[in-house]
């Protein structure tokens, strides 16, 4: 697929200035067009023989296709290709603010105000992906990148993303295990899925974004919640504890839960989340404290449906806020980085990897 052939045609074109990212297949430096001046993101692939390259390939492939099928404000752009002696190129719309999953860590958590305005943007990109039968299987919130300050998103990392024929399912068994669908997990009962794979990952993103802590996680593993992160998911079994949902309004809710209802055939779909009352029926009030009162105010008919119960799921880690659930090389055993409100000190998980060592897996998932 790429482009450009000649060798040494990239550095010859662009500057490289500084590393951005690291991915689990490739590298992401800062680099200026000479000719220009602009600045881009460059996404390496190193060239390598062994175990992982054919898929690797494969996966860069299908990348540069989705890149290539797609136009969209919300999804980032490919401005060229070169593959070159030492690696492919890939060169990208530059995201200055990175990624999301650092504002979240920075602030914690996000208000509702901001989080609408990330999700507005996050479901016209991925209905227009959709349209297009399109699958990107791997949401998260380290591949959704800022622009700006004003929160402008992009939506990043198409590698395992998956353009889909006619039978509108796709059966590789792939994502990052946090947010991963049940359908995924379910893959020994040969249960095809869907679109409706991203709605549940992102549905994952949206509950982070508004308490600061994944809906699931081995790290809740306890002795009154003796479950597995990967039976957690199957079962969908999450809350909305106490403090932390205290502020969040109930159409927020009532979308997280549709968003995370087991059932993909009952699971909300895009064009639906673009329509729920959550986004449709904009807070009054300007204060962010005040926005969890807006759906009473409104008059809107919502019931919390799962009212903030006692603190099952996170009595475990009583007081210590789970801010990430990092790529681990065992899947079902992920690494959770943690936050001690009381000292205000991070803390690392003992079995904390590095982000670089891995983040997909590939039919490996524990049922
Ligand atoms: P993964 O292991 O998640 O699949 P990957 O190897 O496919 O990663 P990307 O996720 O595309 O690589 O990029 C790795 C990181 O580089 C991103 O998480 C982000 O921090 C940074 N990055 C990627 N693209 C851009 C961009 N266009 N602008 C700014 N930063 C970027």
């Amino acid at each position: 697929y790429p482009r450009n052939r000649d060798t040494n045609a990239f550095r010859s074109q662009y500057t490289i200035q500084g590393q951005l990212g690291k991915g689990h297949f490739a590298t992401v430096y800062l680099a200026t067009e000479k000719q220009s001046g602009l600045r881009y993101a460059v996404k390496k692939f190193e060239k390598r023989s062994g175990p992982g390259e054919r898929s690797k390939v494969e996966g860069l492939q299908q990348e540069i296709a989705v890149l290539m099928a797609i136009s969209h404000p919300n999804m980032l752009c490919l401005k060229d290709t070169f593959d070159e002696s030492d690696g492919v190129y890939l060169v990208l719309e530059l995201a200055p603010e990175g990624e999301l999953f650092n504002w979240i860590v920075t602030k914690q958590k996000m208000t509702e105000s901001e989080t609408r305005k990330i999700f507005a943007q996050l479901f016209q990109g991925v209905k227009y992906m959709h349209e297009r039968n399109i699958v990107h299987r791997d949401i998260k919130p380290e591949n959704i990148l800022l622009i700006d300050k004003e929160l402008h998103v992009k939506l990043a990392d198409f590698g395992l993303a998956k353009i889909i024929g006619e039978e509108s399912f796709t059966s590789t068994l792939c994502g990052t295990p946090s947010y991963v669908a049940p359908e995924i997990l379910e893959q020994s009962n040969r249960r095809r899925y869907t679109r409706a794979v991203d709605v549940w990952s992102l549905g994952v993103v949206l509950y982070i974004c508004l308490c600061g802590f994944p809906p699931f996680s081995d790290e809740l593993y306890s002795a009154e919640n003796p479950y597995t992160l990967s039976q957690q998911i199957k079962m969908g079994r999450f809350d909305y504890p106490s403090p932390y949902w205290d502020a969040v309004g109930d159409p927020a809710l009532d979308l997280i839960d549709r968003m995370l209802t087991v059932d993909s055939d009952k699971r909300i779909t895009i064009d639906e989340c673009l329509e729920h009352p959550w986004l449709t029926q904009q807070p009054m009030t300007l204060t962010d404290s005040t926005d969890g009162l807006t759906g009473a105010l409104a008059g809107l008919d919502f019931t919390r449906r799962k009212p903030v119960r006692e603190r099952t799921l996170l009595s475990s880690i009583n007081d210590v806020r789970v801010g990430k659930v990092l790529n681990s090389q065992k899947p079902d055993q992920p690494a959770v980085k943690v936050w001690d409100k009381n000292q205000g000190t991070k803390k690392l998980a003992p079995q904390q990897r590095s982000k670089a060592k891995g983040g997909h897996f590939e039919q490996t998932l524990e049922q």
